[in-house]
């Protein structure tokens, strides 16, 4: 303050009137005027306001309108003091009235804007080409097409249509609203078209998905800047063009027009969703060259790149290369190992963020829900359910309320799953077929039946997901009249013609029933070719109902569709088993052998205490080894004791289990049970996830298991879940 109290204040006679401010010369060198260039923050400009009004230059509207500048416009201003200040002044002059009109744009208020700009027209003063730029941008932002449309007419009343900056803006705002025919017609009529309004038609155009009037209008520009070619890039990658968007780029360099960041951040992208990993490794090269390298968002999309691209390692160096990382380049990186099944690393990285005092945001818990899900760690998942409660007021994100539904019944608790379903006040039709479909996994076939009928009763349209949902939960119940009658309801009813996967649904429930003849039929009219999946499915019901010859044929099939899946032949060397066909079986082993081939191994990892322990056939590796072992022998004589006789058919050809002789009790998913016995409490139920089938033997042990030692045991397998208790197993042995 005192530093405005040392300037000798100038004061000016009272006869200067509103719209009669002193020469321009004389305010500009005013002590006051001259501060508000440097003025910060709204403090500041008030001391500056008392000393104006102090000289008496508070009459002055230059003055004023300078002022009002500040608040309306500058970042660190304060609109309703700005607003405060107009409403002072008696016959505000163009200026200030154009100032004001761009602060309420500015801040999105398009109904205050009009109001003064209405208030403006009413008290005589005419707008001019100031004042339509930024009151159409405001027409743009908040999609008002209408009051755009009469802004429209009084640009034309008053002539203004030919300056270039209106015309643009017209332009923009027809373009942005998706009214692209009026864009047209307004550039259309210019007789002048300078290179900006070629680039925000083309802009309008791509952001659109018209495509080809882009391009074809982009052809047409005398001189092409870099705004326009983004324009190009950024339109086909959003429409997922990536060849496209990449081959604009490389024209782009021909032409020798130098690409900038945002060029760049859309060449990532298009790199990291076409897997285009050789250009990604090129624009690295680039952007370091030409001194880039330190931009962080440019980092960030390259980071993005290689893990979308599969270069983890990569990927991970510059994230640790980097000085100061932001939320994106923790994103980006977690959901790198998400995307590429690194799901324990995403879990760590996302600690490792935590711990650092990072704040996630809705995205983070995107990427990192599905991890969970994959691992079944529901204790984690729980943490990050509890964490985003306290995070967010009230959680109305619908993405990510679905994730949550997708992860709890992924780790086995459905009932959290819908209660988070219900908990939901707006739903999308992502959120029904998260449940539907994970109903469906646990074997509930009427809930999920009956979700289904609620989705339709309360008008959402289900998608093809749904159906998978749908005729997988009658497959897992063995509902085959119910499942045809869904399938025909899908293609008549609903029109979504039925992909590889709902074919495979159908077929796997025609030959889990025996239906063998119409499995067949169906077969015949699929309109593809049936894959992997579906021989796999008929060979497994094959087993089921001991059909060797029909075996023989489907395992065929198999062999020359997959060659390096080891898979059908230890299917096939069971069937023959099975059938006490030992030469066969001898046979079919000796050419897996001479194949040479190595099939996944199984693997089942465990929960406790927010770790998850993964467990292979016959491993030492854990700490607890020892007492595991202990536990296993025990439950071995348990099981022996209660009369569990090992179904030995499948020792030593065991198709979910590595191929060399191991005991049936050091299986994976044993081991994990041993482990969950040692180390929970009584009663506490048991989650394990195994990355393939169960084994019968396992199945049949784990049942006897829940019994023995009174322990619910959710199994989740490749296929489904298995709810086991009291000696039974959710599935009724059908999997
Ligand atoms: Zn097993
Ligand atoms: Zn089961």
């Amino acid at each position: 303050m005192a530093m405005f109290l040392s300037t000798s204040p100038v004061v000016y006679p009272l006869h200067f009137l509103p719209n009669s401010d002193p020469p321009y010369h004389l305010l500009q060198s005013q002590p006051s005027l001259s501060l508000l260039s440097k003025c910060k923050n709204i403090e500041t400009l008030k001391q500056i306001h008392s000393q104006i009004i102090k000289t008496g230059l508070h009459n002055t509207q230059f003055a004023l309108s300078k002022l009002i500048e500040f608040c309306a416009i500058d970042s660190s201003g304060d609109l309703s003091y700005a607003v405060s200040i107009f409403d002072t002044i008696e016959e505000p002059n163009t200026l200030v009235w154009n100032t004001v009109i761009r602060g309420q744009c500015l801040s999105s208020s398009l109904i205050n804007a009009l109001e003064l700009y209405v208030g403006m027209i009413s008290s005589e003063v005419v707008p001019n080409s100031y004042t339509f730029p930024s009151i159409l941008k405001c027409c743009a932002k908040s999609g008002s097409t209408h009051e755009g449309k009469q802004i429209h007419g009084h640009v034309l009343k008053l002539g203004l249509d030919s300056d270039a900056f209106v015309h643009t803006s017209l332009i923009n705002m027809y373009a942005q609203n998706g009214k692209l025919d009026c864009a047209r017609q307004v550039f259309d009529k210019s007789p002048h078209r300078d290179p900006v309004s070629y680039t925000t038609l083309i802009t309008g155009y791509a952001s659109r998905g018209y495509l080809e009037d882009a391009r074809k209008l982009f052809g047409e520009i005398p001189v092409k800047d870099v705004v326009s070619w983004n324009a190009m890039i950024a339109g086909y990658l959003q429409r997922s063009q990536f060849d496209q968007s990449v081959s604009f780029f490389e024209e782009m360099l021909r032409e020798r027009v130098m690409p900038n960041e945002s060029t760049m951040l859309s060449v990532l992208s298009a790199c990291a969703q076409s897997g285009n990993l050789e250009l990604g490794k090129w624009v690295r090269d680039w952007i370091e060259e030409n001194g880039f390298g330190a931009k962080l968002r440019l980092v960030n999309a390259l980071i993005d790149m290689y893990a979308k691209c599969d270069d983890l390692v990569t990927a991970r160096s510059l994230f640790e290369g980097l000085p100061q990382k932001d939320l994106i380049s923790w994103n980006v990186m977690i959901g790198g190992y998400t995307h590429g099944s690194f799901y324990k690393e995403a879990l760590c990285l996302f600690r490792e963020m935590l711990e650092l005092r990072v704040v996630p945001n809705d995205v983070t818990f995107l990427n990192v829900l599905p991890a969970c899900a994959q691992l079944g760690a529901l204790d984690y998942g729980k943490w990050i359910h509890a964490y985003i409660n306290r995070s967010f007021n009230s959680l109305t994100n619908t993405a990510l309320l679905t994730s949550l539904i997708n992860m709890y019944a992924k780790c086995g608790d459905v009932e959290a799953a819908k209660q988070v379903f219900d908990s939901m006040k707006t739903r999308s039709p992502a959120s029904w077929n998260a449940l539907i479909c994970g109903l469906a996994m646990h074997g509930d076939a009427t809930h999920s039946l009956d979700l289904f009928s609620r989705m339709v009763h309360e008008g959402f349209r289900p998608d093809d997901i749904t159906f998978v949902g749908i005729l997988s939960a009658c497959t897992q119940a063995g509902l085959v009249d119910l499942g045809q009658s869904y399938f025909n309801a899908m293609i008549q009813d609903y029109k979504i013609s039925p992909k590889v996967h709902h074919y495979g649904c159908m077929i796997d429930l025609l030959g889990r029933a025996g239906l063998f003849d119409e499995a067949e039929a169906l077969m015949s009219t699929m309109p593809m070719e049936p894959d992997g999946a579906i021989w796999g499915s008929l060979l497994a019901a094959c087993k089921l109902h001991k059909k060797v010859e029909m075996a023989e044929k489907f395992a065929n099939h198999l062999f020359k569709l997959e060659p390096s899946n080891p898979g059908p032949y230890v299917l096939l060397s069971n069937i023959y088993a099975g059938a006490n066909r030992w030469d066969d079986v001898a046979r079919v082993r000796t050419r897996l052998n001479d194949l040479g081939m190595k099939k996944v191994p199984g693997c089942t990892s465990i929960e406790i205490n927010s770790i998850v322990h993964e467990f292979l056939v016959g491993d030492k590796l854990h700490p607890q080894s020892k007492a595991i072992y202990e536990m296993s022998d025990e439950v071995d004589r348990l099981l022996t004791l209660h009369g569990h006789v090992p179904d030995t058919s499948e020792v030593l050809y065991d198709m979910d289990e590595d191929l060399k002789e191991g005991a049936l009790s050091h299986h994976s998913e044993r081991l994990a049970i041993a482990y969950g016995l040692i180390s929970t409490k009584p009663g506490t139920t048991i989650r394990i996830v195994k990355n393939l089938r169960v084994c019968g033997n396992c199945h049949s042990a784990t049942k006897l298991i829940s019994k023995i030692f009174n322990r619910e045991i959710i199994a989740r397998d490749r296929n489904r879940f298995h709810h086991f208790k009291e000696g039974q197993c959710s599935c009724m042995d059908r999997w």
